[in-house]
């Protein structure tokens, strides 16, 4: 009986080991879009965040040599703050995410965190320090306790209602028969889009990574689950550094910063009243999205 036992338990934690890895990447391909291609370099040492400053310092980039997608692009975001960024489709906004997480490396230029080159990081410890929170989340087939704790092992049960609290779920699990325990996922509760983006937003607050990528929800939210959204985004992104791509600018009107990008390049910064008076890019994208009732 033990001998079968202790094969059959090793077996299930391999499975959800496995499971796990292969969900985390799914989740970060259906934000990224793309497979990893850097190596750590042999002397890679660990990232030691004093605060968490990120700076791009004229950053260029591409896919393939033919087509350069980002071209010197520079800005900081300071510890503790936000930029957000905007531009058409296909400027290369993910694409900015995409190298803050390294998966790639800068074509040219360099990006610095706490002044450390992203290159000569572990790529573990990069990650480690930074929470993604993507527009579709990928939940496991289990229980709502375990799709927010999966990535922050030893998370008490308080902890875990903390971050519900903050991403404005408490409430709706609470109500829940099973509460924590219960099944979401293909085989359990089907979630909405934006009920799975605030459990993406409670694993981040679990996580509590000092610097955080945010993929801001677009369209097919009704005004409450919108109003519920940006006060989830609003408690993870606090005193976090900061780089949300907004793909409405309604949800960015109060941004401390924005950037506006266009054809890979840093056309324009400022707050949102300031781009406005300024009757450039970023005026004619809130023109067009005031007319298509984005
Ligand atoms: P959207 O708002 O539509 O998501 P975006 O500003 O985020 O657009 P990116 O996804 O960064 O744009 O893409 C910038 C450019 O890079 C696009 O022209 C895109 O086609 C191209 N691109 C993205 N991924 C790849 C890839 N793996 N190989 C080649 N080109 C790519």
């Amino acid at each position: 009986m033990i001998q079968l036992f202790i094969p059959l338990n090793f077996l299930g934690f391999i499975y959800r080991e496995i499971r796990e890895a292969l969900t985390n990447i799914e989740r970060l391909f259906g934000l990224l879009g793309q497979p990893v291609k850097v190596a750590d370099r042999a002397d890679a040492h660990e990232l030691e965040v004093r605060g968490g400053t990120v700076q791009f310092d004229a950053v260029s980039f591409a896919y393939d040599a033919q087509r350069p997608i980002l071209q010197g692009v520079s800005f900081e975001i300071p510890a503790g703050h936000t930029l957000a960024i905007v531009g058409p489709s296909g400027a290369g906004k993910s694409t900015l995410a995409r190298l803050l997480f390294r998966f790639y490396d800068v074509g040219g230029g360099a990006i610095r965190i706490d002044g450390q080159d992203l290159r000569e990081l572990t790529q573990h410890s990069l990650r480690r320090a930074i929470g993604v929170v993507p527009q579709d989340t990928v939940l496991f087939n289990d229980s709502i306790g375990y799709n927010i704790a999966y990535g922050s092992p030893g998370a008490s049960e308080e902890q875990i209602w903390a971050a519900l609290r903050a991403a404005q779920l408490e409430d709706f699990v609470r109500r829940l028969p099973d509460g924590l325990q219960t099944q979401v996922g293909e085989r359990g509760l089907k979630l909405s889009g934006g009920e799975k983006q605030r459990i993406a937003i409670a694993r981040v607050l679990l996580k509590n990574p000092p610097i955080l990528i945010l993929d801001e929800a677009t369209s097919s939210l009704d005004t409450h689950a919108e109003r519920l959204i940006l006060e989830a985004l609003n408690a993870v992104s606090a005193r976090r550094t900061t780089l949300a791509i907004a793909h409405r600018l309604s949800t960015i009107v109060h941004a401390e910063r924005i950037l506006v990008l266009d054809q890979g390049r840093v056309v324009e910064q400022g707050t949102h009243a300031q781009l406005l008076a300024a009757g450039g890019a970023y005026a004619r994208l809130w023109a067009d999205q005031q007319r298509d009732g984005a």
